[in-house]
């Protein structure tokens, strides 16, 4: 997307410079856009937007009083009572070039990182454009079986890996709807459409909420008295934190620019709760790393594992990190693959290498103790907890 007033000053002089009859665009949702949506209409010929990014109108979707939902369940009960998204036009099969238009070069622009190149990573990862975001929906699709229970498993390859794509419209929302509802209806299925609509859940909170990404909906939480605890961060964006599976998850996001969604949420729980450093830095650090960042999906889901957000796990219940990972990563393959210097722990201890024996523990000096105690990071976090304001 242009810079915010850089789409203000260029597109107007640009649909004079081509004598354009009409502009055309698709909508974004988020507060900043939708302003300067308005602006342009009055600034542009034949000017008209439509929904490509969403399977339904953030206000499409209302209670029966009218309202926005705030809890997901009714919210996705009620958009699957409406009529079905449209089905995706083909697209046009030739554009025709602009000539005689001033206009930077991409390459100028120097965007792609050298000295250090930190992308290798990501390029291994990813086909960015259409033709990749294709590939990998078909891909998804023949093995989608499996995936209602198999999406919790971040040594699987079990989830779509859509992410970035669908942010940046390589593949809308209505394609991939209708991909799905014209093969044979399974459990899986309906259970990946529902991840679709969490994405449209986290729209429509913040179409309505534009503070989103820097208020907590949840008002008794605006004083919340957060730690600032910078040494401690600065080991979490790192991956240096001394618990397994928040390790794994922070270096596969720096390396690959993308994390699982479970460890998503476990790393998130333990920034917030066991070390009780605010979401919105672990909101910002998403923002800078995750190669899928949205501004709609991190702030609803930074706002939900704070308890602070829509629909949202209460504050008081915290993911315990070393049971997640045995019940997610049963045998450890996640962590051995991101965290190498543990990899030769026995299963036993690959959640928890502080409990091994010494001579075992000898073998990995290279990894650093844990940051905080857990049973002490959750009485801790209970405790801050109990002083927000009762509801
Ligand atoms: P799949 O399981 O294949 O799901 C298909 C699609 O459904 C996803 O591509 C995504 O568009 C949508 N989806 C799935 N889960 C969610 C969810 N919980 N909320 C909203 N949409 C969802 N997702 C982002 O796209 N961008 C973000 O910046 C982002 N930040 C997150 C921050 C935290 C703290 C957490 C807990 C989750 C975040 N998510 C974010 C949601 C989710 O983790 C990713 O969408 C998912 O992991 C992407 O992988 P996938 O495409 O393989 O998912």
């Amino acid at each position: 997307m242009l810079r915010r007033g850089a789409a203000e000053t260029v597109l107007p002089k640009l649909a004079k410079a081509v004598d354009a009859e009409a502009v055309f665009w698709n909508r974004c949702y988020e507060g900043t856009a939708v302003e300067r949506d308005k602006r342009l209409k009055d600034d542009l010929p034949g000017a008209e937007s439509f929904n490509g990014m969403l399977l339904f109108e953030p206000w499409e979707v209302k209670t029966g009083a009218g309202t926005p939902f705030k809890v997901f369940t009714p919210f996705w009960r009620a958009a699957r009572a409406l009529p079905e998204p449209g089905r995706p036009l083909p697209a046009p099969k030739s554009l025709k070039r602009l000539t005689g238009v001033e206009s930077d070069t991409l390459s100028g622009w120097k965007l792609l990182p050298h000295k250090p190149d930190w992308a290798g990573g990501l390029r291994a990862e990813w086909m960015p454009g259409e033709d990749g975001a294709h590939e990998r929906l078909a891909a998804f699709l023949r093995g989608i079986k499996g995936y209602r229970e198999g999406r919790d498993r971040p040594d699987r390859d079990a989830t779509s890996r859509l992410s970035p794509h669908l942010h940046f419209g390589e593949v809308s929302a209505r394609q991939i709807w209708h991909a799905i509802r014209h093969r044979e209806s399974t459990d899986d299925g309906e259970k990946f459409l529902a991840e679709l609509g969490w994405r449209e859940f986290c729209h429509q909170l913040l179409f309505h909420h534009p503070t989103l990404p820097t208020k907590p909906l949840d008002e008794r939480f605006a004083k919340f008295p957060w730690r600032d605890a910078d040494a401690a961060f600065k080991r979490w964006t790192k991956g240096r934190t001394g618990v397994p599976i928040v390790d794994a998850g922070m270096r596969q996001l720096w390396h690959t620019g993308w994390m699982h969604n479970r460890v998503r949420m476990i790393v998130a729980s333990y920034l917030i709760k066991y070390l009780g450093i605010d979401w919105r830095r672990g909101e910002a650090w998403f923002w800078d790393t995750l190669v899928d960042a949205d501004l709609a999906n991190n702030s609803a889901n930074w706002q939900w594992v704070a308890g602070c957000g829509a629909d949202a796990a209460p504050f008081f219940r915290i993911f315990n990190p070393v049971l997640q990972g045995e019940k997610f990563d049963k045998k450890g393959d996640y962590v051995r693959h991101w965290v190498p210097e543990i990899a030769k722990l026995p299963d036993k201890y690959i959640h928890k290498p502080w409990e091994a024996p010494d001579d075992i523990r000898a073998a990995i000096k290279d990894y650093p103790e844990p940051l905080v105690d857990l049973q002490e990071g959750r009485e801790r976090a209970l405790t801050a907890f109990r002083s927000l304001p009762s509801s």
